[in-house]
């Protein structure tokens, strides 16, 4: 399964920073750092094995206010490329006091990822692997996606000037291809489910040497790039790991790599050692990942999604059995809910905070009530819930619940009569 970058040998020694070597999360087995994805021994995933400098949190509150402050923990260039008030990152931590009434959790945060260039918290993955990717020798920047990944690969290309090549479920919402397809990529509408388009990449990656596919072939380095979500969370709330975190899953990266990011910032004593849980949050129509916890099973059966929150709806998730692994380590938990209370879900955050999330945001909200509900969530713990994308992109999944009280001729008379007053 070895790929070789275009132009190098497999012998070639690549300025990733940090990064030491990639590692099976399988088997252990250690290779060279290199564009690969799966160990040559068991075909297991492979990730970035680190030799960290050393760090502190003076040295990091030095730098830039993006994900670029936390370069010396990820697998880039340490001259990595920085465009200022582009990048991505560093969005806000919101203390959220009136929907933590509503949920009653008596100390909760949000964390508003819809304030990256593109809209949500692919733009962290996409510059991490753009960076190993430019270092690694490619030349064009590829993936399939379900919808965010599209818009934050076409436009990160655009900025450096590179050549760019989407594939998405031609049933995507219509926000997110024009939200990729004005940054002039070759996005390619492709009939099937994400499932079907993900093979498909994973074929042409093969085929084509010269495309970093963000989510496949530089996957390793991609993902890391969701580490910057837990640094961030824990940095914002003045260096400490918040007890408990409520995370999406869709291929189950971000939550991996949130608890990661939280186990480094302790063995590097950046934080305190602390007891941490987190959480998984999925839609019932795209549900494999807690069906398996709820089931008290390691496998991950795939399932065929068909659920609102498309973003998430990845029916066969590569890192399902690692999602499953940290959640029961931590003593977390892994629950589901309706399109309806996704929707539920989109208005309570919106109502109770002035912030307007995609349905992955209603995913992630309407659980953290459900595990409130259940007892899964303890409601005295500081609780921080991952926001991850824009309403703007998902207007389809309101559109027959919000709109005007009534339509009125423009007098003060029929103000007056449709409120009452
Ligand atoms: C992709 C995505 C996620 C989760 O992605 P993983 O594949 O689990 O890392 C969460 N929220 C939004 C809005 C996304 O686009
Ligand atoms: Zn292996």
């Amino acid at each position: 399964m070895t790929m070789t970058a275009p132009g190098t040998t497999a012998s070639t020694t690549y300025d990733l920073g940090p990064a030491a070597a990639l590692s099976c999360r399988a088997c252990g087995h250690r290779t060279a750092l290199a564009a690969e994805f799966a160990c040559p021994q068991c075909f297991g995933p492979l990730e970035i094995a680190y030799d960290f400098p050393k760090v502190t949190r003076e040295s990091i509150e030095r730098g830039p206010k993006s994900i670029w402050r936390y370069k010396d923990l990820l697998p880039v260039p340490s001259t990595v490329e920085q465009h200022p008030n582009m990048d991505p990152g560093f969005t806000r931590l919101v203390k959220a006091d009136r929907l933590g009434a509503e949920l009653g959790i008596r100390n909760l945060w949000v964390k508003d990822d819809t304030g990256n260039p593109t809209h949500s918290f692919k733009d962290r993955v996409v510059a991490v692997a753009l960076a190993a990717a430019r270092e690694l020798g490619f030349t064009v920047l590829a993936c399939p996606s379900t919808g965010n990944l599209a818009n934050a690969t076409a436009a990160a290309a655009a900025r450096a000037g590179w050549r760019s090549v989407v594939l998405v479920p031609a049933s995507l919402e219509r926000a997110k291809i024009l939200m990729t397809a004005v940054y002039d990529t070759e996005l390619l509408a492709c009939e099937g489910n994400y499932d079907d388009v993900n093979r498909l990449a994973t074929e042409l990656a093969f085929e084509q040497e010269d495309w970093a596919f963000v989510n496949v072939n530089v996957r390793p380095y991609y993902a890391e790039g969701s580490k910057t979500l837990g640094y961030e969370v824990a940095e914002q709330l003045g260096w400490r790991i918040p007890a408990q975190t409520v995370i999406p899953i869709a291929s189950g990266s971000q939550l991996t790599k949130v608890d990661k990011a939280y186990g480094e910032l302790m063995s590097l004593g950046l934080v305190d050692e602390a007891e941490y849980k987190v959480f998984g949050a999925q839609a019932a129509g795209c549900s494999p990942v807690s069906t398996a916890f709820r089931e008290g099973t390691d496998v991950v059966r795939p399932q065929k999604p068909d659920t609102i929150a498309r973003s998430l709806a990845i029916g066969n998730p590569a890192d399902g059995p690692y999602v499953l692994d940290a959640v029961r380590r931590c003593g977390g938990a892994i629950t589901d809910v309706t399109d309806d209370e996704v929707r539920d879900g989109i208005r309570l955050l919106a109502r109770t905070e002035g912030i307007f999330s995609e349905t992955a945001g209603g995913v992630t909200v309407a659980n953290a009530k459900k595990m409130v509900e259940s007892g899964q969530l303890d409601p005295d713990a500081d609780t921080v819930l991952l926001i991850t994308g824009d309403g703007l992109k998902t207007l389809d999944a309101i559109e027959h619940q919000v709109g005007p009280k009534a339509t009125i001729p423009a007098t003060s008379k029929a103000v007056r009569e449709v409120l009452g007053l």
